[in-house]
């Protein structure tokens, strides 16, 4: 239990969690505790040699662009009085910055307002979710969350093409127009609850239950119709929501280059705040943005690569690293896979059949400490889901790794540059420009 010693990385809100002493007394508890197997590294860590990589910094960095997506939420009461009616307030955006800005701010301890400036804002987005006791326009809570969604993702923001475009563009492989668009197929109908609904690109973004005639929309493929109660309310689906809308607003902006300026792409490092995946109802979305990867991926392709990584900055991973972290050298990544994952990280069985994550990542995980002795949980895309993941299988690795080690950021703990002025800047005041990645585009290289 090594990871409860660390609450001075964790944020406020989880630190003075206490109260387990008195609990550990319970003979209930203690009987309890005895049957179960808790992950320990005391024991030597076998890592695999060949999974143990040295990361060299780059002589050709092809990477000038940083794009950082962040998010963060906020419940609000709208009504104290019992039953209280409460509103959830969804912040979520990009910033781009240059890789050269980036390598300047580095040599000073502390960020000049001006030099914040460099910084390049390409957009934020506001989206309102009921949560409790809140009705739009008359209709169930169920049915106000479906409609808010829909909304969201049909409406343009800021003069951006609307998220249901990238969205469709992705679930339909729009990209590849070699492909007949693959049809979808909808868990269940939010109205009458038939099953295995099959929506195609032809459908459009709302359309007729075939069973029941209610309208089914677009937006109704993430499920949350499935676990919102109109009497408990919302509240499981926030945490699935940031990481849903920050994904897709990846989409979106890997769309908007592609359209633009497609060499664009492999100069630039998205930078995604958690690891690469879908939780919940939309974990299902895991599978075509693996699909996209793997696309994108394709060396035949004009496009040549993507670059993506998520940044874990709590959990059993982080605690894991934490544990290791003098068993590797600085310079040194450590590729995890399902074994290893099993015996050292979480509780349970490894099985080959069902690797970790297959539900929900469209990649795989990598430890990584830096000649500057920074340690990062990081998720790499991988094209092909495996639980054996060898270098190969991982697309722009030591690009994605160099660039990672060169971002650290000295004012926080293990904290890159990007993700930590991101919290920064969202305070300030707000500039919907539209596109300027666009601009950057088209001044540089047009
Ligand atoms: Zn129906």
């Amino acid at each position: 239990m090594g990871y409860l010693s660390r609450n001075n990385r964790r944020p406020p809100e989880y630190a003075g969690k206490g109260g387990h002493i008195s609990i550990i007394n319970e003979e209930a508890v203690n009987q309890f505790i005895q049957r179960c197997i808790l992950p320990s590294v005391n024991e030597p860590v076998d890592m695999k040699p060949s999974n143990l990589i040295d990361i060299e910094p780059l002589d050709n960095n092809p990477i000038e662009i940083i794009i950082a997506i962040d998010g963060g939420y906020g419940e609000t009461v709208v009504k104290k009085e019992f039953p209280s009616s409460t509103l959830t307030f969804f912040n979520f955006g990009a910033l781009m910055f240059k890789v050269a800005d980036l390598e300047n701010l580095k040599v000073q301890p502390f960020i000049d307002p001006g030099d914040i400036a460099k910084l390049k804002r390409i957009q934020r987005f506001h989206f309102v979710l009921p949560t409790r006791n809140i009705s739009l326009e008359g209709d169930t809570l169920t049915n106000s969350v479906r409609k808010a969604f829909f909304d969201f993702f049909t409406k343009s923001h800021d003069g951006e093409r609307p998220l249901m475009d990238a969205l469709r563009w992705l679930i339909f492989q729009q990209y590849d127009a070699g492909q007949p668009a693959p049809a979808w197929r909808l868990a269940s109908c939010p109205s009458c609850e038939a099953k295995n609904i099959t929506i195609t690109a032809a459908m459009g973004e709302q359309f007729p239950c075939e069973h029941c005639g209610e309208t089914i929309y677009f937006t109704d493929i993430f499920r949350f119709h499935e676990v919102v109660s109109d009497e408990v309310g919302a509240g499981g689906i926030i945490g699935y929501t940031i990481a849903l809308l920050e994904q897709m607003l990846i989409v979106h902006l890997i769309k908007t280059i592609l359209e633009i300026r497609p060499e664009l792409l492999k100069r630039i490092l998205f930078i995604k705040d958690g690891p690469l995946a879908f939780f919940g109802q939309t974990a299902n979305l895991h599978q075509p943005m693996r699909r996209l990867i793997k696309f994108l991926s394709r060396q035949d392709k004009n496009a040549g690569n993507i670059y993506i990584v998520g940044i874990e900055k709590s959990g059993a991973f982080v605690d894991h690293a934490n544990e290791i972290r003098d068993k590797l050298r600085p310079g040194q990544a450590l590729i995890i896979d399902n074994e290893y994952i099993y015996k050292y990280i979480i509780p349970g069985k490894a099985d080959p059949n069902k690797p970790y994550g297959s539900s929900t990542y469209y990649g795989n995980k990598v430890i990584f400490r830096t000649r500057e002795d920074k340690l990062y949980v990081l998720t790499l895309p991988t094209p092909e889901m495996t639980g054996n993941p060898a270098l190969n299988d991982f697309p722009g690795f030591f690009i994605i790794l160099d660039n990672v080690a060169r971002l650290k950021c000295d004012m926080y703990d293990d904290a890159l540059i990007p993700v930590a002025l991101v919290n920064k800047l969202v305070s300030l005041s707000q500039h919907p420009s539209i596109t300027l990645l666009e601009q950057y585009a088209k001044g540089k290289i047009g």
